[in-house]
């Protein structure tokens, strides 16, 4: 497909020395090389002002992943006519919600940023909120950084492409389509809209913002890649021209940047040829396109520590670009970040003895824990992923159980009304008891319940061993005892009280 996107007018070799000359705030070092008279700029990204920018202009409003179009659309609207952004209306999703470009800066560099065209990937739409905050404030010390980025790039950012999506929280819109796979067709609404922004913004450089699954791990370590970066294909044979050789230089200064935040926490995204996706097709319609995925993260369920990880990485790309400093990095050390694997789960049990059909073995087992959004929330169900010798694999939380058995959950005998009869130190004195189960008179009209017990009304929990795909609900026990539980997917430790937020609900 032919978009008509004029390649020409990219101009090899234009940036050079002469062109630096930006820095305000920003550490120059002049690192001497062979010769006399030549010298190699190397720009050292300034991470406290990013920090200090990042904390500063947080967009308060939005604290965890599932906000809504409603919730960012006056976030977007407030700037309507102001002396910050153009903002237009590109056009409206299948389900009529507005979807907006917001153009910033008058600079010859134009950039295209566009985030959650698959609605269930929110991570990068929070970090635009907050660099529309950072963009639009002023007098601060950080001037300088917006006078760079007004004067040498032009911005446009696409926040939200998937309304519908988002709303619900899912990946696909509201035709049931990938937008994510409708580059090359161009039968979507909204993927249509994005064709005809890149047609009429012709940006030398594009940023694909999604989110991942966690559990992709760093190869061969327990580390999630909390970021994974890619530099598109522009064809099967995954060749380097002078295009994708820029993007995978300004996807090398993503990375080191971020080896101070995340040390060893970063890999690349697989590199297959997507013929259907638009980063893909940006990078054959001559726009250096990088690709961020954000991850996962221990400890940062709702990517609130991944979100600054964008706001950082994003800025200081536009940084790079806007002063094109992003040359001194080397295509080598791109291809040197590893590709991502997938040997994470959200716990892994070592060495768990069983019983089973008058069989005694050992084996490990992996258990992740799915999301189910009611409203602004979501509940999980676990499943157990694998049974057998995991060595190779990795959890989140691990726990070495040698010497400890699988325990089938009991039910306690009284049925209660409501789950907030129990109260936790009742609910954990019931787990010591090797009771993981009450069960309840009625279905309450909100399931969701933050008890570390299987609430239910008539699906009776629990099965006698570790079965495949199966609800993750049993004991680990020794001597008898119980000494961990495992309640729809979360472990506890019964010694202690947990501090652990479950996200349960009545089945
Ligand atoms: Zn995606």
């Amino acid at each position: 497909m032919s978009l008509g996107l004029v390649t020409d007018r990219r101009k090899p070799n234009a940036v050079t020395m002469k062109h630096i000359i930006y820095f305000l705030t920003i550490v120059l070092v002049s690192a001497a090389c062979e010769g006399i008279g030549q010298s190699r700029i190397t720009y050292v990204p300034d991470t406290a002002m990013l920090g200090t920018a990042y904390e500063t202009y947080r967009e308060a409003s939005i604290t965890g992943r599932r906000f809504k179009h409603a919730d960012i659309e006056p976030l977007i609207r407030k700037r309507q006519g102001g002396d910050t952004f153009e903002v237009i209306q590109l056009g409206i999703s299948v389900l009529k919600k507005p979807i907006y470009q917001l153009k910033y800066g008058n600079g010859p560099k134009r950039v295209m940023l566009w985030s959650q065209m698959h609605g269930n990937e929110p991570t990068a739409t929070m970090a635009l909120m907050d660099l529309f905050n950072f963009l639009e404030a002023s007098g601060d010390g950080m001037d300088s950084v917006r006078t760079l980025l007004k004067t040498q790039t032009s911005l446009y950012f696409i926040p939200m492409l998937n309304p519908d999506g988002a709303d619900v929280y899912t990946r696909r819109n509201a035709m049931d389509v990938d937008l994510n796979r409708d580059a090359r067709s161009g039968a979507t609404v909204e993927g249509r809209l994005l064709i005809n922004a890149a047609k009429a913004v012709q940006p030398d450089y594009g940023f694909n913002l999604h989110d991942m699954h966690i559990y992709y791990n760093v190869p061969g370590t327990p580390t999630p890649v909390t970021i994974a970066l890619l530099a598109p294909a522009y064809n099967a044979e995954r060749e380097v021209n002078e295009v994708r050789g820029d993007a995978m230089r300004i996807a090398a200064g993503i990375s080191q940047l971020l080896q101070e935040y995340v040390p060893g926490g970063v890999a690349k995204y697989d590199d297959t040829y997507s013929p259907r996706s638009f980063g893909d097709n940006f990078q054959s319609w001559g726009i250096r396109t990088v690709l961020i995925e954000s991850g996962g993260y221990k400890g940062d369920p709702e990517k609130q520590f991944i979100r600054k990880l964008n706001f950082i990485s994003i800025l200081n790309a536009l940084i790079e670009i806007a002063q094109g400093s992003y040359v001194q990095y080397d295509i080598e050390t791109y291809e040197s970040i590893p590709f991502s694997d997938s040997k994470l789960s959200d716990i892994l049990l070592r060495r768990v003895g069983v019983s089973r059909d008058s069989m005694e073995y050992t084996v490990d087992l992996s258990i992740n824990r799915n999301e189910y959004t009611i409203a602004n929330d979501y509940y999980v169900q676990s499943h157990i992923t694998d049974v057998g010798d995991l060595r190779e694999n990795f959890g989140y939380i691990e726990l070495d159980a040698e010497g400890f058995h699988f325990m089938p959950v009991k039910i306690y005998p009284k049925v209660f009304d409501h789950v907030g009869d129990v109260s936790l130190e009742q609910a954990m004195d019931l787990l010591r008891q090797g009771y993981g189960a009450i069960q309840l008179a009625r279905m309450p009209e909100d399931r969701q319940h933050g008890l570390p017990l299987i609430a239910f009304y008539q699906q009776s929990p629990g099965t006698a061993g570790p079965h495949l795909g199966r609800a993750a609900n049993f004991f680990l026990a020794k001597g008898g005892a119980p000494a961990y539980a495992i309640i729809n997917g979360y472990l506890i430790d019964l010694s202690s009280m947990p501090r652990e937020t479950f996200k349960n609900y009545v089945q």
